[in-house]
């Protein structure tokens, strides 16, 4: 695992033309195509506090202001922070006449931070009677200008919108009344019984006073240039960005901040309109409804160690090929040119499914009823930038990778598999993995002089896919041939050890 987080030294052509990682793309198995972060909706699932997990709704979480009311984040180091238990003594003013002063002990309770060592008690923040809920956040002093001020620009908003809104209807209202899926928004306003739109247009706008600079300066700031700075007590720059109201300016006036929700998102393929990823709802889970993660379906491509690369000479480069699937891959390797997208299955996979979507309505249940899903934006696709500086000698014939067998690994009586191989390609061969040798040739025009300190090589790799999803037409398993661009990027400068204990 630790191998994916290294530099990118393989990278994969996603179909919107950047370029990733496999650990970094998804593998659309409805268009059979690449999809990385930039080319999938991403989409907000739930709201949860990373520390005690409560999942909250959509409403409630603006409501808090995205904060959870129980957590707290150290203000110094800004880890979470821990409720302690403590007790504080308290002598009774009755019990002074009759025996000397007995104290009577009661819990309370005190923020503490285990990593840094700050603690309510340190700030001055008085003991709480109760655990939970009585921990109050600083207020902003000038909450209610903000507040003014952001009433006035939903308003402006809401405003605009409406306008806009009007000049879509008024240029409809001619052509067809209904739209391809459902009816228009002036239409759903008269059917939901809101006022029309043009009411909007007696609304008025109230603006808020404006801010004016002053030339009286605060008396404190007078000492600003004269007096020695306490780098200690000073406060950096992320611990004020964590309460940007405030921005306390010494360690001294922090105080604790709630804690920030996180979400989980799901991201959808923007051709298809299904997801490539889907994280279980609920918080405690790490689990996944759908993961379409490229590194299950695509082959993956390691390198697994290179000559060093000499101008005019070609090197020996070994990769190491892993078959993720529960199925056999014939992989063949093709020259940079070889276009990707054209073949003939593929883009007949892609008609079946615009067709399938039409038919059914997209009542899948992958799919939200397109009133509420949000339209996708389809980016153009964008050249490559990478470009190669050596070049790859790539073996005419092909090889098979046999399927992914968990239980291969512990079994001791391996038996070789009979594959007929050529023995100048195929290196080596276990269960699902094998180690193949090509050729590179780094910049063909030069015979000497310096080398680049990375040398750059691309090929095509075509795989065969079994697409197991039953479309109408094939209710059976159908295999494909994909192909995918790969870009090699070799280190010429590195002294890293490629040992052959990566081949094991
Ligand atoms: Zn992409
Ligand atoms: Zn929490
Ligand atoms: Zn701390
Ligand atoms: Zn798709």
């Amino acid at each position: 695992m630790a191998y994916l987080r290294q530099p990118e030294y393989v990278q994969y052509s996603c179909s919107c033309g950047s370029l990733k990682s496999i650990s970094k793309i998804y593998f659309c198995r409805h268009c059979l195509s690449i999809r990385c972060g930039f080319c999938v909706c991403h989409e907000v699932d739930s709201y949860y506090c990373p520390n005690c997990l409560e999942n909250l709704p959509t409403s409630e979480v603006r409501l808090k202001k995205n904060k959870c009311s129980n957590c707290f984040d150290c203000p110094c180091c800004l880890q979470t922070l821990s409720i302690r238990l403590g007790q504080s003594f308290s002598v009774s003013s009755q019990s002074k006449s009759e025996e000397e002063s007995k104290p009577t002990t009661k819990k309370v309770y005190y923020l503490s931070c285990s990593l840094c060592r700050w603690s309510s008690r340190d700030a001055g923040i008085p003991d709480q009677t109760v655990a939970t809920g009585s921990w109050k956040e600083q207020e902003n002093p000038y909450s209610n200008r903000v507040n003014a001020l952001i009433n006035y620009y939903k308003i402006l908003a809401s405003f605009e919108k409406q306008q806009k809104e009007r000049k879509k209807f008024h240029i409809k209202r001619s052509f067809l009344q209904f739209e391809k899926f459902g009816i228009t928004s002036a239409m759903a306003r008269k059917r939901s019984g809101r006022p029309p739109l043009t009411q909007a247009q007696n609304q008025t706008v109230t603006t808020p006073t404006p801010s004016v600079a002053e030339e009286n300066v605060d008396e404190s700031l007078s000492d600003l240039f004269t007096k020695s700075i306490d780098i200690t007590r000073t406060t950096t720059i992320d611990q004020r960005l964590q309460h940007p109201e405030l921005q306390a300016d010494t360690i001294d006036k922090l105080r604790p901040q709630k804690k920030q929700f996180i979400i989980k998102r799901s991201q959808r393929c923007r051709t298809c309109e299904h997801n490539v990823s889907k994280p279980d709802y609920c918080s405690t889970s790490t689990k996944f409804k759908i993961q379409l993660a490229a590194y299950y379906h695509l082959p993956e491509v390691r390198i697994v160690t290179y000559e060093p690369l000499q101008f005019g000479k070609s090197s020996e480069l070994l990769l190491k090929l892993s078959n993720p699937t529960q199925h056999q891959m014939q992989i063949t390797f093709l020259s940079l040119e070889t276009p990707v997208i054209t073949t003939t299955k593929v883009q007949g996979v892609v008609e079946e499914i615009n067709k399938e979507r039409i038919q059914m309505g997209c009542d899948s249940p992958n799919l939200l009823p397109s009133a509420i899903r949000q339209t996708a934006v389809i980016e153009e696709v964008k050249p490559i930038i990478v470009v190669p500086n050596g070049e790859i000698l790539l073996p005419n014939s092909s090889f098979t990778l046999p399927p992914k067998d968990e239980a291969a690994e512990y079994d001791e009586l391996n038996v070789p598999q009979n594959f007929q191989d050529d023995p100048k390609v195929v290196v080596w061969r276990n269960s699902n993995k094998s180690v193949i040798r090509l050729h590179v040739l780094p910049d063909v025009t030069k015979s000497s002089g310096d080398m680049p300190e990375t040398v750059i090589v691309g090929f095509v790799m075509q795989f065969s896919y079994i697409n197991t999803i039953a479309t109408l037409e094939h209710k059976t398993p159908q295999k494909l041939d994909l192909r995918v661009k790969l870009y090699l990027t070799l280190d010429n400068s590195s002294k890293i050890a490629r040992t052959a204990s990566m081949l094991k």
